[in-house]
C-alpha cells in the first residue's frame, strides 16, 4: 500500500502575493525540512500539495513531525492510495484505518469526487464505504456532527485517497514570503518567542547575540545556540552573528551615569544590529521586550531604545503576560532550554536603580563621552558569523 502525505495550504486570501508564488516558498520549504530524510515528489493539485516519498522505506513519521512545523500549511494527513473502485477503496480503508477506527467511538464518511465520471455520487461512496466499515468494525456509530474519525475518500484522476483526521499545521505564512529581519537574541524565554512570532508571519530570521566574555561563558553561548536550533525547525536555517560586547559595556561602566547603564546597552545593541540587519538584506528588527517586564522595558525606555535604530523594530511579545510568553515557549519546546541558569550581558553590570523614566536627550547626554563610532565598528568587525539549523 503506498502513502502519502497531503498539505492543505494555510491563508490564502493574500495581497500582493500569488497563491503560486505561496505555493512555490512552501515547497521549497517543505523540501529543506525533509532534505536529509530522503527523496520526495511535490505535486500541486487542486488546493493540496502531495508528498510523495521516492524510497519506499523512508520515515514518513518523521517526515510528518517535521512538516507540521513548516510555516503555512494549515492543516496535513497521511493517506492511502488506493485503486478507483470500490473494492479497493473498502479494502484499503479498513487496513490502513484499522488503528483509528479501532480507538474511536464513532466515525462518517466523506467522500469528495474531482473526477466527475466516477460511477458512484459522493453519497452514494459515502454511503457504500459507511456500510462496510460498519460491518468490520462492529463497536462503530455513525455520528456525522461530531465523530471522532471523518474518513474522507478523494477520487481523483488518477487514484483514490483515504485519509483519517487531519493533523493541525503550524499555520502562519512560508516562511521567506514576507522578507528578513534580524532578532536579537538573548538566551531568555522571550526572545526566541518573538522569533518564532515572526517567522510565523513568513519572516526570515537573521539573529544577533551580544555576549561578553569573560562575564559571560562559552556555556551561555551554547545556549543561544540551542535555543536558535529549536526555533531553525519552523523557521528553518538562521544565519547567526556573535558580537564581541566586552569591550563596550566596560567603556559604558567607566564613562556613563550607572543609572542609565542598561538602557545605553541596549541603544548599543540596536545600533549594532541594526548595521548587520541592513549588510543581511533584512528590513527590520525584532526583540522580545514586552511593557513593563523590567525597568528597561517600560514605555520611555523603550522609546529611548526605538530612537537608536531608524527601521522598524517589531515586538511581538510586547502585550503578552509572562504566561503567555511561557505558553508559547513551551509549545515550540525552548522553554526547558531558556530557563537554564546562565548570565547574559545584560545580567552584567546591572544598575541599582535604573532609570525607569529615562528622557531621549539625557540618555544622549549621557553617551555622549563614548567612541560611539569606533566601538561599534570594532564590534561589527569581530562578530562571528554562522548557519544554525
Ligand atoms: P529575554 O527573555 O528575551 O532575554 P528579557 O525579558 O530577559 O528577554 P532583557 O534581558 O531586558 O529582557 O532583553 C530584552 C530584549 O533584548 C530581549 O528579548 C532580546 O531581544 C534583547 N537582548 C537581551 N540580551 C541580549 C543579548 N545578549 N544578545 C542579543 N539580544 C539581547
Ligand atoms: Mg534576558
Amino acid at each position: 500500500m503506498q502513502e502519502i502525505i497531503l498539505i492543505k495550504n494555510g491563508e490564502l486570501v493574500l495581497k500582493g502575493l500569488n497563491r503560486n508564488t505561496f505555493e512555490d516558498v512552501l515547497i521549497k520549504n517543505m523540501k529543506k525540512a525533509l532534505k536529509d530524510l530522503g527523496e520526495f515528489t511535490f505535486t500541486k493539485s487542486q488546493s493540496t500539495i502531495m508528498v510523495k516519498s521516492v524510497d519506499e522505506n523512508t520515515d514518513l513519521d518523521e517526515a510528518v513531525s517535521r512538516l507540521t512545523k513548516v510555516f503555512g500549511i494549515a492543516a496535513l494527513s497521511r493517506a492511502a492510495v488506493a485503486g478507483k473502485d470500490m473494492d479497493s477503496i473498502m479494502a484499503i480503508s479498513a487496513d490502513y484505518l484499522k488503528e483509528e477506527l479501532s480507538f474511536a467511538k464513532t466515525f462518517k464518511v466523506e467522500a469528495k469526487r474531482s473526477d466527475k465520471k466516477f460511477p458512484l455520487t459522493s453519497p452514494e461512496i459515502s454511503r457504500e464505504l459507511g456500510g462496510f466499515l460498519l460491518s468490520k468494525f462492529n463497536h462503530l456509530r455513525v455520528d456525522v456532527h461530531n465523530p471522532d474519525v471523518t474518513v474522507t475518500v478523494e477520487i481523483r484522476d488518477n487514484y483514490a485517497f483515504i485519509r483519517g483526521n487531519n493533523i493541525k499545521g503550524a499555520g502562519g505564512m512560508p516562511v521567506s514570503t514576507s522578507g528578513r529581519a534580524a532578532v536579537l537574541i538573548s538566551g531568555g524565554i522571550d526572545s526566541p518567542v518573538a522569533s518564532y512570532m515572526m517567522a510565523k508571519r513568513g519572516i526570515e530570521l537573521v539573529a544577533v547575540h551580544f555576549a561578553s566574555p569573560p562575564f559571560t561563558t562559552e556555556l551561555a553561548e551554547k545556549k543561544v545556540m540551542e535555543l536558535l536550533r529549536k526555533v531553525a525547525q519552523y523557521s528553518g536555517p538562521i544565519t547567526t552573528y556573535v558580537v564581541p560586547f566586552t569591550e563596550i559595556q566596560q567603556q559604558i561602566r567607566k564613562e556613563c551615569p550607572e543609572e542609565y547603564f542598561t538602557i545605553i546597552l541596549r541603544r548599543y545593541m540596536m545600533k549594532i544590529s541594526e548595521i548587520i540587519a541592513k549588510h543581511q538584506n533584512c528590513s527590520a528588527l525584532i526583540t522580545g521586550e514586552s511593557v513593563g517586564q523590567v525597568a528597561s522595558q517600560t514605555i520611555y525606555a523603550l522609546a529611548c531604545t526605538d530612537a537608536a535604530a531608524n527601521m522598524p523594530v517589531f515586538r511581538p511579545c510586547i502585550g503578552m503576560d509572562k504566561e503567555e510568553i511561557i505558553r508559547i515557549s513551551r509549545k515550540i519546546d525552548t522553554f526547558e532550554t531558556s530557563i537554564q541558569p546562565y548570565e547574559d550581558c545584560c545580567t552584567v553590570f546591572t544598575p541599582k536603580h535604573p532609570k525607569t523614566r529615562p528622557k531621549l536627550e539625557d540618555v544622549i547626554n549621557a553617551e555622549s563621552a563614548l567612541n560611539s563610532e569606533e566601538l561599534i565598528n570594532a564590534a561589527v568587525e569581530n562578530a562571528r558569523r554562522s548557519v544554525i539549523k
